[in-house]
C-alpha cells in the first residue's frame, strides 16, 4: 500500500466513527464550507493528506453515509457557494502567489517563510465553527494558507521554505491583499587589521569615515543594501593601529543581493591602505552574540615617555606589573561609562630603551585592560602602573595591538 493510500485508509477509518462523521455533517451542515476549511477541520487526524484533498475525502465519506440526504452533496459541492469560513481565500491561492512572485522579483535569496497578517473575520468565523462542531483536530486557517503559498513559491522560485533562517519573509496581509517584504540582513564574518591612527572603529560625527565605512560600504553597494551595522570582537581607540587581527562581523541591511564575489571586496577594501580584511565569510546573527561573547588577551606595543631620565635597574621594576592590576573606570571614558573597579591581569610585560626618557612595552594583558592608563596611573586610579613603579609621570604616546589571541 503506497503512502498516501495509507493515509486515505487511516482517515476513512475515522470517519467510520459515529463521532466524527457527525462532527462532518454538522460542519457542512454550519454553512457552505470549501474542501480547505473541511479538511482543515480534520488535520489532526492524518499529517500525510493536503488539507483540500482530505476535505474532498470528509465530503465524498458523508455524502455515501446513510444520512446523505439531509446533507450538501458531493455533487452540490461543485457548484461551490463562497465559503462561509474563508470566503473563496483558499481559490486565490494562485493570485496571490503571483503576486508574491513578482514582490521577490529579482531579489536574490536562497530561502524564505511566509508571514501572514491574518484577517480577524477569518479567525472569527473559523473559532465559531470550531466552537459549534469540536476544533480539537483542526489546524488554524493562517497555518494552512502559509504552507500552501509557500509551496507554490518554492516551486515557482526555486528558493527553498525556511521557518528557522529564512534570507526573506514574505509577509501577506489578508485583509488588504498586500504583500510586502522583510529582507534578512546579510552578514558577513573577517578579521581586520587597522593600518593608520585616527581612525574610529564605527561612524562617529567628529571623524570623516570609520573601519565601519571602509570596510561596509563597498560590501553594502555590492549587496544594494541599505545600510550596515558593525559589530567588532572588542575594539581599539581611535588613535591606536590594529595591527593584529581583529574579528569582526558586518551586518548589511536589506541587501537585494547575497552572492558576492569576496576576493573582489577584499581586494577593494584593501586597496584603501587604511583598512586590511581577510577571511571574509558569510555568517549569521548567532554568530554576533557569540563574537561579542570572546574575550580574547590582547598583545600591545606601547610606546612610553618618561618625565625624568630613568636608569635600567629602575626599568627592572617594571616586571612587577605583572600580575593584577585595578582600574577605575578611565577619567577620558568616565562620561560615557560606569565608573566602577575591575581588575585584570597582565600576562607579560617586557620593555625596551628607546632613549633617555623613552620606552618600548611590549604587553600581553587581559581583554579589557585600559593600557594607556596601566602606563600613566590616571591620576592615581590604576594600580599600580608603569608611573607608579618608575616613581615618575609616564604617558603613552603610541599604541599599537599587534595580536588578538582568539582560539588559543
Ligand atoms: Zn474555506
Amino acid at each position: 500500500m503506497t503512502e498516501r493510500a495509507w493515509r486515505k485508509t487511516r482517515l476513512a477509518d475515522a470517519l467510520a466513527r459515529d463521532d466524527l462523521r457527525q462532527r462532518a455533517r454538522q460542519a457542512l451542515a454550519a454553512g457552505p464550507l470549501c474542501d480547505a476549511c473541511l479538511g482543515r477541520l480534520f488535520a489532526k487526524v492524518d499529517t500525510g493528506l493536503a488539507n483540500t484533498d482530505r476535505g474532498r475525502l470528509v465530503r465524498e465519506a458523508v455524502a455515501a453515509s446513510p444520512s446523505a440526504q439531509a446533507c450538501p452533496s458531493a455533487e452540490a459541492s461543485l457548484s461551490a457557494p463562497a465559503c462561509h469560513v474563508c470566503h473563496n481565500l483558499f481559490d486565490t491561492l494562485d493570485p496571490w502567489a503571483v503576486r508574491a512572485e513578482a514582490a521577490l522579483g529579482s531579489l536574490e535569496s536562497e530561502t524564505f517563510a511566509v508571514a501572514s497578517h491574518a484577517d480577524p473575520r477569518i479567525v472569527r468565523r473559523e473559532q465559531a465553527l470550531w466552537d459549534d462542531v469540536g476544533g480539537d483536530l483542526a489546524e488554524p486557517y493562517k497555518q494552512h494558507f502559509n504552507r500552501s503559498l509557500g509551496t507554490r513559491l518554492w516551486q515557482a522560485t526555486g528558493r527553498e521554505p525556511d521557518l528557522a533562517r529564512p534570507e526573506v519573509i514574505v509577509l501577506v496581509d489578508h485583509r488588504t491583499g498586500g504583500v510586502t517584504l522583510r529582507i534578512e540582513p546579510l552578514f558577513l564574518a573577517g578579521r581586520y587589521r587597522k593600518l593608520v591612527r585616527g581612525l574610529p572603529q564605527c561612524r562617529w560625527k567628529a571623524w570623516p569615515t570609520s573601519i565601519q565605512d571602509i570596510v561596509g560600504e563597498p560590501v553594502r553597494r555590492a549587496a544594494d543594501g541599505d545600510d550596515t551595522r558593525f559589530h567588532g570582537c572588542g575594539r581599539e581607540d581611535t588613535d591606536v593601529r590594529c595591527l593584529g587581527q581583529r574579528p569582526f562581523i558586518l551586518e548589511v541591511r536589506r541587501p537585494k543581493r547575497r552572492r558576492l564575489d569576496w576576493a573582489a571586496l577584499a581586494a577593494e577594501i584593501n586597496a584603501t591602505g587604511q583598512v586590511e580584511v581577510d577571511g571574509l565569510a558569510p555568517s549569521a546573527r548567532a554568530d554576533v552574540a557569540r563574537l561579542k561573547g570572546l574575550q580574547p588577551d590582547k598583545s600591545y606595543r606601547a610606546v612610553v615617555e618618561l618625565a625624568e631620565d630613568v636608569d635600567d635597574a629602575a626599568l627592572g621594576r617594571l616586571a612587577d606589573l605583572v600580575g593584577v592590576v585595578r582600574q577605575r573606570t578611565p577619567m577620558r571614558v568616565l562620561k560615557r561609562r560606569p565608573n566602577r573597579l575591575r581588575r585584570r591581569r597582565v600576562r607579560n610585560l617586557e620593555w625596551k630603551r628607546l632613549g633617555p626618557r623613552l620606552v618600548e612595552l611590549t604587553v600581553r594583558a587581559q581583554a579589557g585592560t585600559y593600557i594607556k592608563e596601566l602606563v600613566s596611573s590616571d591620576g592615581g586610579r590604576t594600580r599600580p602602573s608603569v608611573a607608579e613603579v618608575l616613581g615618575t609621570p609616564a604617558k603613552c604616546v603610541e599604541l599599537d595591538v599587534t595580536a588578538i589571541h582568539v582560539a588559543e
